[in-house]
């Protein structure tokens, strides 16, 4: 080992925006969800340790593509814009980009929200989609329960986020429903640096493992009631 001159791997960090529920966020001090848990076992099934940094969702892939992080596992949707950037793993869920509006909104469906006033948080696939929106006036907040609670104050007429994180915010904000008809469907996956298609093969076989196993579909179970 001394003679390859590389100090041997011992963590596997990971970038991640906090404050997106059940996928990351605190819980005390800790930072939890189901991208928290998949990353630690595929950190296990590696030998690593596994290292959580928390920052804006729109710096994870910088924080990739410069190394200072070796994943990016933030509910990151696999997109052809992002690919050009970084390398993505298989996908280990589904979602879709909800609409979330006051009750009684006139706003029923997605073609309703041509020349609305849309919040989204920064730099999401919610943040680029709606920028294809007719005439829509798009607020951008750094997190997805600012973008919901500026509903309820009338600062915006509805929200783009993600389907799930969708659902733990209303727990918290009433008088909003989310539309049942999704604005699109997308698929999560880990984003690993470009150069580095060793690491993206490890993980793949990771996460091939824990889904044999029922791991990964434990985890899931464990914060997303079916
Ligand atoms: N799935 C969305 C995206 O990839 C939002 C992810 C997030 O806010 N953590 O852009």
């Amino acid at each position: 080992l001394a003679a390859c001159g590389k100090k041997e791997k011992t963590t596997l960090v990971m970038a991640t925006n906090a404050e997106f529920p059940p996928y990351e966020y605190y819980d005390g001090d800790k930072i939890v969800g189901i991208d928290a848990e998949i990353a630690e076992a595929v950190a296990k099934e590696l030998g690593l340790e596994l290292k959580i940094e928390d920052m804006a969702f729109d710096s994870i892939i910088a924080a990739v593509t410069s190394g200072k992080a070796d994943i990016g596992a933030a509910g990151m949707t696999v997109t052809e814009e992002r690919k050009e950037n970084v390398n993505f793993t298989d996908t280990y869920a589904h979602a879709s980009q909800v609409i979330i509006v006051k009750e009684g909104s006139s706003i029923q469906s997605p073609d309703d929200l041509e020349g609305a006033k849309i919040g989204v948080q920064l730099g999401t696939t919610g943040d680029i989609y709606a920028g294809d929106i007719k005439d829509a006036e798009i607020e951008r907040y750094s997190k997805g329960f600012e973008a919901v609670q500026s509903v309820l104050q009338d600062k915006v007429e509805a929200v783009i986020i993600d389907n799930e994180p969708a659902k733990r915010f209303l727990e918290e904000a009433e008088g909003l429903v989310i539309l049942d008809e999704a604005f699109t469907e997308e698929d999560y996956a880990i984003a690993v640096a470009k150069d580095n298609d060793e690491l993206v093969d490890d993980i793949n076989a990771a996460l091939k493992t824990l889904k044999e196993n029922g791991t990964l579909d434990e985890i899931i179970a464990k914060y997303i009631s079916a």
